[in-house]
């Protein structure tokens, strides 16, 4: 069992079918690529790199990623693909903390060289041109299904980033979960690599190499919405992974530019959204404005992309009872997985109840690298404790909360900010809105929100107070109001609450 399979079956079975693209211009067919990826893995052996040696990848989207990607796999070894915009010292902690020994970089991501590494190769430059010149091949080094194939490193938002050991098997089950829970792949689909290849959306290379699919990495290497557009009309409609924030600036574009849903299925076939909450009025505004192109996904690292999903019918279908609450959670457990929402115990809860959500399944890291303790905690009987909370309704459907972290406990009571969000996300005049705990000698925690105002509108605390007043209880109105121009967020969209309350404290 490789990943390196899925490539090479491609390539034999139809060699001359276009693979890969830079912008609009074809970069690689599918013989090409695995020619390449397989004559790499010949030289990465032969340079001394052994089997479950480690690779890191530092770099902004580029199809080259891919190519070396299944080249390592191809030759036996484990990616490491790093967050793009990470400090210089932290990825060298990473490099350190995988014992990295090369790694694949564009200049404008590492403009220096990291220490202890035996090589650091540039993808745009010479080297990488020798390395992946089509040339001898290697014979897919075989691996077992519980041999490592990436080491996922966690955002890192409380402590050091943890390196998620992803097996051949994760991977695997992962790709094939696309194709039962999320999304039917032709193989004329074009995956976009708009969102960073270093997480969920570089994941989704590997259904799409299942299916033999294109795959386009925008010229830009990043998200704009106008060059995404103008990629989808002039290639075929997109597939691909955004964040909410990211699913935002498209909508916002289709939105100014007076686009119909007819014209955004023109670029884009499906648009899987994940990794952060969707709230309500959001998705609600993505299907009016770009009709019926969005399927939910629920994961984390440690169960990449594979704990729930909320499939398109699920979305589209607004005669149901429910429609709202459905729209509002993250749907339903994935094939691959087992959910539960459970006590502290680890005992299942009955639904409408707010637990811990716990996954058990192939998708299921083998653990953190070089970290038992940390493995020990997550991983309890075969279960992963995700630290995400959230309840169950009668028919499956998983609402989240909050991560565990984030909750907030005002006099004693239990104070979910997604909920005062969503909240506050419907008042006149918002357009996004975090809330956070701050330590309060009266009440424990008081509920602090940053609130960024919508273009041209100014919300007064008063008036945001009068809203929550009357929609939800007072005790989780918020006691204080921070109006700021933006929310700080990490490279993959995510809020960072740490940093909200770290503000608060000075
Ligand atoms: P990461 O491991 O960086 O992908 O982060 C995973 C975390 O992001 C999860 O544990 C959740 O807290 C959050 N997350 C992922 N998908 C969703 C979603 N669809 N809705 C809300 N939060 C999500």
């Amino acid at each position: 069992m490789s990943l390196a399979h899925l490539l090479q079956r491609q390539a034999l079975a139809a060699p001359e079918r276009p693979a890969l693209f830079s912008g609009t211009a074809p970069w690689a067919s599918y013989g090409q690529w695995a020619a390449r990826s397989a004559a790499l893995a010949r030289r990465l052996r032969a340079a001394g790199l052994a089997p479950g040696d480690r690779v890191l990848l530092f770099a902004r989207n580029h199809p080259r990623y891919l190519e070396v990607l299944w080249g390592a796999w191809w030759a036996g070894l484990v990616v490491v693909p790093v967050n793009a915009k990470l400090h210089p010292a932290e990825v060298q902690w990473i490099v350190d903390d995988a014992q990295a020994r090369w790694a694949f970089v564009t200049a404008d991501v590492a403009p220096q060289p990291l220490a202890r590494l035996e090589r650091q190769v540039e993808l745009d430059g010479a080297e990488a041109d020798a390395l992946l010149a089509a040339g001898e091949p290697l014979d897919i080094e075989p691996r077992g299904p519980d041999e490592l194939a990436w080491l996922f490193y966690t955002s890192g938002t409380t402590g050091r980033p943890k390196g998620v050991m992803l097996t051949q098997r994760n991977l695997m089950t992962m790709g094939l979960a696309y194709f039962a829970d999320v999304d039917a792949i032709d193989r004329d689909d074009l995956m976009a690599y708009a969102a960073p290849m270093s997480h969920g959306c570089g994941l989704y290379a590997v259904p799409h190499v299942m299916a033999g699919a294109r795959h386009v990495v925008p010229a830009s290497g990043g998200v704009d919405p106008a060059e995404l557009f103008a990629l989808g009309r002039a290639l075929g409609p997109l597939t691909t992974f955004a964040a909410p924030t990211i699913v935002k600036r498209l909508v916002d574009h289709a939105q100014a530019q007076g686009l119909v849903p007819d014209d955004a299925a023109a670029a884009f076939k499906t648009i899987v959204y994940g990794g952060a909450p969707m709230y309500l009025a959001d998705i609600q505004r993505a299907l009016r404005v770009m009709g019926p192109r969005f399927v939910q996904i629920y994961g984390q690292g440690e169960t990449p992309m594979t704990a729930t999903a909320l499939a398109r019918h699920h979305l589209a279908d607004r005669t149901h009872p429910r429609h709202l609450e459905r729209l509002g959670s993250v749907g339903v457990a994935q094939t691959p997985v087992q959910l539960r929402v459970a006590d502290a115990q680890g005992r299942p809860l009955p639904p409408g109840e707010v637990g811990e959500v716990l996954v058990r399944g192939d998708s299921v890291m083998r653990g953190y690298w070089r970290n038992p303790e940390a493995s020990a905690a997550a991983l309890r009987d075969g279960w992963l404790w995700t630290g995400d909370v959230g309840t169950l309704d009668t028919d499956g459907f998983l609402t989240l909360k909050d991560r565990s972290k984030d909750l907030i406990i005002s006099g004693g009571s239990n104070i979910y900010p997604r909920e005062v969000e969503e909240v506050l996300l419907a008042a006149p005049g918002v357009a996004e809105a975090a809330v956070v705990g701050l330590p309060d000698a009266e009440w424990g925690e008081a509920v602090v929100a940053f609130v960024v105002a919508a273009p041209g509108a100014a919300p007064t605390a008063a008036a945001l107070d009068a809203h929550c007043l009357a929609h939800i209880a007072r005790f989780k109105r918020p006691k204080r109001y921070e109006f700021v121009d933006a929310l700080p967020k990490n490279h993959y969209g995510k809020v960072l609450k740490t940093v909200l309350r770290e503000r608060l404290r000075g």
